[in-house]
């Protein structure tokens, strides 16, 4: 959501202003989802998207972006965020060995037993 707005540094903030300014020029200032248009006077609502995720790919023909809507760029992280709690493998969680302490058929056996 905000999350540009938090830490990172002016550091951080020039070099997004470097790869925006060059997406502006190399694309349309059209939202990739929902077609939304932009003009000068509601560019601030466009986004830059980094297809990959990683905000440090930044190819000069711009293969790695894409302009989203703040609606639908917000879209495209929760998603991505769905998808790593879900279905993601590398999760940076602890890793420790696991027994297969988790049985996949233990509620199934319980209610066998039940009837
Ligand atoms: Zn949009
Ligand atoms: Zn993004």
């Amino acid at each position: 959501m905000a999350a540009d707005n938090m830490g990172g540094g002016s550091d951080y903030a020039r070099r997004e202003q470097g790869y925006r300014d060059r997406a502006l020029k190399l694309y349309p200032w059209i939202c990739g989802r929902c077609s939304r248009e932009f003009t000068y006077s509601n560019l601030r609502e466009l986004t830059v998207h980094h297809k990959d995720h990683n905000h440090e790919n930044n190819p000069p023909d711009g293969s790695n972006w894409e302009l989203l809507c703040l609606y639908c760029h917000d879209n495209e992280h929760s998603k991505y965020h769905e998808h790593r709690l879900y279905g993601g493998d590398e999760t940076p969680r602890e890793k420790e060995p696991e027994p297969a302490r988790h049985n996949p058929f233990a509620g199934l056996k319980g209610l066998l037993d039940k009837k």
